[in-house]
């Protein structure tokens, strides 16, 4: 059977025309000057594998994951933040540590209990090690998706304005929805009541889901000058302690990775 459907031009036949077609289209838009068809199926969504038969092309899968990043809102910024780029500062064990965690959440997820909380001043690569864990856990087919603390509440309160179009539960539906999410500078913004309800409420609703949540934070548990003002401070109480029960909090050290940049 297998050389007999080998010889059959069944599969390649069909799957040319696709491709001349789409060629077609594509050069009469104007917009594309490679026509953009799979190799191994020709446009198919099928590939023929010799003595087996076919089976899904592997470009679904690249597809899928294109579609993922796209949605996930990953900043330019942090085009290239992948655990690849990430370069933990030479002695520096807080940052080994906080790789080894973010490396083993991408590993083992889905089976995972408890996000992280990278917690450290600004500039020491929280961001970039977040972003790289949404990469590798895009790289499975993970829906995952970043949001910015203050913007995201911008956003919200955005909604509450009766000229824009979208509505409060457009904005909060996608919270709920993702798998993973990383919500970065968690207290940057002013706190306030609603600020605190409105955070509590994301972060409540994921954790009865069970859903995975990655935050970066620039204030610490503990108030390292007299005028500091701690994480509990900007997100109160009931926040810190829910974020206790559902991350690991991983504390960074070290100096701002940018300067370092400034001096070559
Ligand atoms: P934070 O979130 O802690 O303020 P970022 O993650 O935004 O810091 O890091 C600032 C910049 O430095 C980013 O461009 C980031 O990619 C880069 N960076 C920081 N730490 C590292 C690292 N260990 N390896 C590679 N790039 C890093």
């Amino acid at each position: 059977m297998s050389t007999e459907l080998a010889k059959k031009p069944s599969l390649y036949a069909v799957a040319s025309d696709v491709a001349t077609e789409s060629s077609l289209n594509e050069q009469q838009d104007g917009n594309a000057t490679q026509p953009s068809v799979c190799s191994a199926c020709s446009g198919t969504g099928w590939e023929f594998v010799v003595d087996k038969g076919v089976r899904p092309c592997r470009c679904r899968n690249n597809e899928r994951r294109a579609k993922l990043l796209a949605d996930a809102h990953i900043p330019k910024l942090y085009s290239e933040s992948s655990l690849q780029t990430y370069q933990p500062s030479k002695g520096n064990l807080s940052q080994l540590r906080a790789f080894n965690y973010a490396h083993t959440l991408v590993r083992d997820y889905p089976i995972v209990e408890r996000g992280l909380l990278f917690m450290g001043s600004v500039g020491i690569g929280k961001t970039h090690l977040s972003v790289a864990i949404l990469r590798g856990l895009i790289e499975k087919g993970i829906s995952c998706r970043f949001y910015e603390y203050r913007s995201l509440l911008k956003e919200i309160q955005n909604s509450y304005n009766s000229n824009t179009n979208t509505t409060e539960m457009e904005v909060l539906a996608p919270l709920f929805e993702y798998e993973v999410i990383v919500l970065d500078e968690l207290g940057a913004a002013k706190p306030s009541e609603w600020v605190q309800d409105t955070i509590g409420l994301i972060i409540n609703a994921r954790y009865n889901e069970k859903k995975i949540t990655i935050l970066t934070t620039n204030y610490f548990d503990e108030r390292r000058a007299l005028t500091d003002e701690t994480l509990e401070d900007r997100i109160g109480v009931r926040l810190r302690s829910r974020l206790h029960q559902m991350c690991r909090t991983v504390l960074f050290e070290g100096a701002d990775y940018r300067r370092g940049l400034d001096v070559q």
